[in-house]
């Protein structure tokens, strides 16, 4: 049998955890409740998951809520539980049509775990969120943090919960001086979120109770505990926090030194179908479609990312990351050998294009953005000779992210445009791995709007919307 060894304590972390756990032990939770609950009463944020906190509401405001502002997420709420009233509908949707409602919230990986999630709930609980702890841990996209608020803001129960702002709460009331995601730390940590629960009384518990408490503790933590200058003065928990007592809100909570953030910059282009198969075998004039399938010559080139990319199964622009340092900062990306190399088989491997020789025009518009750790630089090109060329009078700035756009943006001149037009999806001819898309497809542009795309993505179409009149 395997023998697992417990890493002993040192004994800075053993006295300071020792001094949390004094401090816990004397804490006048009674009175603290009442404190609290008068202050949320007053106070307490509403929110549509808070005015009608049925489980399935619960369940879908917390998924959304992982990493993300109440800000967002109360834009985005409705318009998903309009669409998706259920588990049941949840369930019986398309990945697609989910990752469409939830486009612009980010972190698509949710999206997907709650709509497996919504098939087992349907299939292990006939269509309702369970109540047992364990099961809702067992579904996926839910953690601890997640299965307590499902089970405490959605049926009321005794769960407690630890994210951010309770952890900071909980760390200053305790006067904690460990980093806060330490094992020994966590154990503190939720040991306490729990002990503000009162056991059970069965009936003649007040309703509400747990449901009121977690939700106390979070707004107390986002609104007055805040990361940097708590409001101590108005504060209903003053007195009772150890911090405050000893003058440690600028120590406590202890943080783990953040993870720094790496540059990188993409290229993704923005190919027509006339600027791959315009001179194929159809006598040196554009493509009617007779040679290379259905399609309008403008459709445009969009991609499926691949499993294990940013933004997985979701459609872009057929984009590339710049690893020549050399062109880190870049506007014209023609003499990139190695990305040049990498397009032109994308585009006659994947695409099926014929092998001419093809290479990135100028750039023409810069999105940046931050995904994960990586704060990017997006930089959009056409190919080359498909660049239409403008006065510099036509050329126009744009702002993107706060940052300013360092390339040329260019209007295009406005073209014809076919409304019915067939769908050409082609597969990848290639099972190679590292390949840059999972599918490839030509899509017209009246149909750019309804495709589930990357939010840098979606940037892109509409600057090409915008551009082709
Ligand atoms: S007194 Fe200050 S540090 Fe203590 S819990 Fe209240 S706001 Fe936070």
């Amino acid at each position: 049998m395997k023998r697992t060894t417990k890493k002993p304590l040192d004994a800075e972390t053993n006295a300071a955890s020792a001094e949390a756990l004094n401090v816990l032990s004397a804490f006048d939770f009674e009175r603290a409740r009442t404190a609290l609950l008068r202050w949320f009463d007053a106070n307490g944020r509403t929110f549509p998951w808070r005015s009608e906190p049925t489980p399935y509401r619960v369940w879908v405001s917390e998924i959304m809520l992982q990493q993300t502002t109440t800000q967002t997420v109360e834009g985005y709420f409705s318009r998903f539980l309009d669409r998706f009233p259920n588990a049941t509908a949840l369930a019986e949707a398309d990945e697609a049509t989910v990752l469409k409602y939830w486009e612009g919230l980010g972190y698509y990986r949710r999206a997907r775990s709650l709509r497996a999630a919504a098939i087992e709930i349907v299939e292990r609980f006939d269509g309702d969120v369970p109540a047992r702890f364990e099961d809702v841990l067992s579904l996926p996209g839910v953690g601890r943090y997640c299965a307590g608020a499902i089970l405490s803001f959605g049926f009321d129960a005794r769960a407690p919960i630890l994210e951010a702002n309770t952890t900071r709460l909980h760390a200053r009331l305790l006067g904690l001086r460990l980093e806060t995601t330490t094992a020994a730390a966590q154990k503190i940590l939720w040991r306490a979120a729990e002990d503000w629960l009162p056991l059970d009384s069965g009936k003649s518990r007040k309703p509400n109770v747990y449901r009121r408490l977690n939700g106390a503790l979070t707004d107390l933590g986002r609104l007055i505990c805040s990361p940097t200058s708590p409001k101590c003065d108005a504060c209903p928990l003053a007195e009772f926090c150890e911090s405050w007592r000893c003058d440690l809100q600028d120590v406590v909570p202890v943080l783990k030194k953040k993870a720094e953030t790496i540059p990188r910059t993409d290229v993704a282009f923005w190919i027509e179908r006339r600027d791959l198969f315009g001179d194929c075998g159809s006598g040196g004039k554009r493509c009617d479609g007779s040679t290379c399938g259905e399609g309008d010559p403008t459709d445009v080139l969009l991609i499926r990312r691949p499993e294990n990319a940013l933004w997985a199964g979701l459609w872009d622009f057929p984009r590339f990351e710049i690893t020549n340092e050399a062109f880190r900062d870049a506007l014209d990306f023609a003499a990139d050998v190695e990305l040049c190399d990498r397009l032109q088989r994308f585009l006659e491997e994947e695409v099926g294009a014929p092998p001419f020789d093809r290479r990135p025009g100028r750039v023409v518009y810069t999105v940046k953005h931050a995904a994960t750790r990586f704060k990017i630089t997006l930089r959009f090109c056409r190919l080359a000779g498909a660049e239409p060329i403008l006065a510099s009078s036509q050329r126009e700035k744009t702002l993107f992210d706060g940052f300013e756009n360092d390339a040329a943006s260019q209007v295009l001149p406005p073209t014809s445009r076919r409304s019915k037009v067939a769908k050409k999806t082609q597969t990848p001819k290639t099972p190679e791995s590292g390949r840059v898309a999972a599918e490839v497809r030509w899509v017209p542009l009246a149909e750019l709007d309804a495709y589930p795309l990357s939010s840098p993505g979606r940037k892109l179409a509409r600057f090409v919307l915008k551009n082709r009149g």
